[in-house]
């Protein structure tokens, strides 16, 4: 055990964890010339193509240090806040942690709130100041900013760089050095923390464990303990970028198992695994059930795609656990699923994989967060509200609350004002301001989860030219005026436009929502008013002029192939229009009220 050195790498994204990963990879010659894709631990393509890892994966390297032989086990985390608690996780199950800084870009948001975490969990914390390679690099003035942050010394500072290499090996000296070897007791009943699990498609659901106390065996039988569920080890192993099978693994290390579970949601991050007959009383603390944070309907664009869709959705749970669905009916759309996911990105990604991997055409409605709806009759049981059609009748209606969060903001100096007009627009109330240097203040505030929803990310780019990054966790219900805004269409409500907004900018929204769809929504041959209302009340309207002439008229007698041209372009932008009525609706109008601005 006094051989092994568990680590964790964090960074604010793009700071260079996953290049830097590579490169430990590189060196400690634990990828073969054939497997040494670029980026090697974004397995899935979407996340390279992105560039952002949205799984946590665990790897094992060897290295000779001084003579001695160790085993090394890098546990990569996902860099965005969607994925925060699997983040808490992979820092759960390690002793120390490489703490990324570029060195142009110096400390962001979710530097510090990475660090937070690897700090609360005891972890030993190895700064990197990165990419010292960049002509834009600020190596003293970023390394003063690592020293102020950590209270550390400059000369614990390691300059590295991802893309060259340089430094790599001071990184690795410095892991066996100065991150403790794993403590536990390999004679215990078993203890392990599942930190991960990858749904395979031919093996079932591989689960990624570290093992606190005790010693799990190929062929015992395990138990996870917030499920109560008990299957039998059919192979343990270590992981490489390939899966070595072994006997045994003690107390200190990490490694996977394969129990035939064939669904993703069995296994749970966060858990304890334990002996099914020797069950240890010692439960790992802090498990989580990851809760779903942002709700939208999701339909076929073609009706009779509704029972592809519930097998695509399927499909897609067994291997992501956090999505989930259930069945929702609307006016407007038709059949089509209620979908909770972790964030926009999780939404985004969702949509993007339905596509891809499914090969399925799908419309996405408005998201909202969860509300807690308290009626006049009931009002200690609050009814969840994860649709604009739960909302009970404003009469009935005693109170509802919605999530809040701690929105943590670093931006420059000069931004200070920027940002927080914003952040008051969007209903923030600030709790805190600090300069962490006489050029960059880190701003805190109590935000409604919904405002973040809504086009917060862009604002703040564009407020801040760039230069402010953002990170946030929930922190519980508090008391919202809320009200349900419906839109009609040719004095027809469609449901699947209706939206939950706070009372105090449901006016404005409303007009603005009326102006987007009349932009949005193209001509048809007959004048389309286009209303807002909350119950019976008009608060907005708008009008679509009827179209003059065929759009295609004016090709007559010209060039034949402009037409056919411009006709397959109709027929492509068809691809994702729902008729409502008599009224043609395309995509983006569902998500219009998004791109207000
Ligand atoms: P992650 O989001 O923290 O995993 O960051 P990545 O490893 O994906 O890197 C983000 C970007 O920075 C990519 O375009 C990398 O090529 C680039 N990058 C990473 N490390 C270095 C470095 O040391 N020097 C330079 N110049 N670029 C780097
Ligand atoms: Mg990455």
């Amino acid at each position: 055990m006094k051989h092994i050195r568990n680590f964790c790498i964090i960074a604010h994204i793009d700071h260079g964890k996953s290049t830097l990963a590579d490169r430990l990879l590189d060196y400690t010659g634990s990828v073969t010339e054939r497997e040494k894709k670029e980026q090697l631990l974004d397995s899935m393509d979407l996340e390279r193509e992105r560039g952002i890892t949205i799984k946590s994966h665990a790897i094992q390297m060897e290295y000779t240090y001084k003579g001695e032989q160790y085993i090394l086990n890098l546990i990569d985390t996902p860099g965005h806040v969607d994925f925060s608690y699997e983040v808490s996780r992979s820092i759960a199950a390690c002793e120390g942690a490489l703490l990324i800084v570029d060195a142009a870009q110096s400390i962001q948001a979710q530097t510090i709130s990475n660090l937070y975490l690897a700090l609360e969990n005891d972890l030993e914390i190895i700064p990197v100041l990165n990419k010292v390679d960049l002509p834009s690099a600020n190596p003293e003035e970023v390394t003063d900013d690592i020293v102020d942050l950590l209270g550390c010394k400059p000369e614990d500072v390691i300059h590295a760089s991802g893309k060259t290499g340089f430094g790599v090996d001071n990184i690795l000296a410095a892991i066996i050095e100065r991150i403790p070897a794993p403590t536990g007791n390999p004679d215990e009943p078993l203890q392990a923390l599942i930190f991960d699990s990858v749904y395979n498609p031919f093996r079932g659901v591989e689960t990624y464990f570290r093992v606190l106390n005790g010693t799990i065996k190929k062929g015992q039988n395990i138990k996870f303990i917030a499920t109560g569920k008990t299957y039998f080890a059919d192979e343990i192993g270590t992981l490489k970028l390939k899966q070595f099978p072994r006997q045994e693994i003690k107390a200190g290390d990490v490694g996977y198992v394969i129990t035939g579970i064939k669904e993703a949601k069995e296994v749970k991050v966060g858990d304890t695994l334990t002996d099914a007959k020797n069950p240890t009383t010692n439960v790992i603390e802090g498990f989580e059930d990851v809760k779903p944070m942002v709700f939208a309907g999701i339909y076929p664009v073609d009706t009779e795609d509704y029972e592809e869709l519930r097998a695509s959705m399927e499909k897609l749970q067994l291997n992501d656990a956090s999505l989930v669905f259930t069945p929702e009916s609307s006016a407007a759309l038709g059949f089509g699923f209620r979908c909770g996911f972790l964030g926009m990105l999780h939404m985004e990604i969702i949509q993007e994989r339905l596509e891809r991997e499914f090969d399925m055409t799908v419309i996405t409605t408005v998201p909202n967060v969860s509300y807690h709806a308290f009626t006049k009759k009931y009002p200690e049981t609050p009814i969840i509200v994860n649709n604009p059609s739960d909302l009970p009748d404003p009469s009935g209606l005693d109170r509802v609350e919605e999530p809040y969060i701690k929105a943590t903001i670093i931006t420059k100096a000069d931004f200070v004002g920027n940002v927080m007009s914003l952040c008051i627009e969007k209903r923030g109330m600030i709790t805190n301001q600090t300069y962490l240097t006489t050029e960059r203040v880190e701003m805190t505030f109590d935000m409604p989860l919904a405002e973040i929803v809504f086009d917060f990310y862009d604002r703040l780019k564009t407020v801040s030219k760039g230069y402010a990054s953002f990170d946030y966790h929930p922190i519980g219900m508090k008391p919202s005026k809320l009200v349900r805004v419906d839109i009609l269409l040719n004095s027809q409500p469609v449901d699947a436009l209706s939206a939950l907004i706070h009372a105090d900018n449901a006016h404005s929204i409303g007009k603005k929502m009326c102006e987007k769809l009349k932009e949005l929504i193209p001509r048809q041959q007959f004048d389309i008013p286009i209303q807002a209302a909350i119950g019976a009340k008009i608060i907005a309207r708008e009008t679509i002029k009827a179209l003059r002439k065929d759009v295609t008229a004016k090709c007559y007698g010209g060039d034949i192939s402009r037409k056919r041209k411009l006709l397959e372009k109709q027929k492509k932008g068809k691809k994702r229009m729902r008729q409502v009525g008599n009224v043609e609706i395309p995509q983006q109008a569902f998500m219009a009220v998004l791109k207000l601005n």
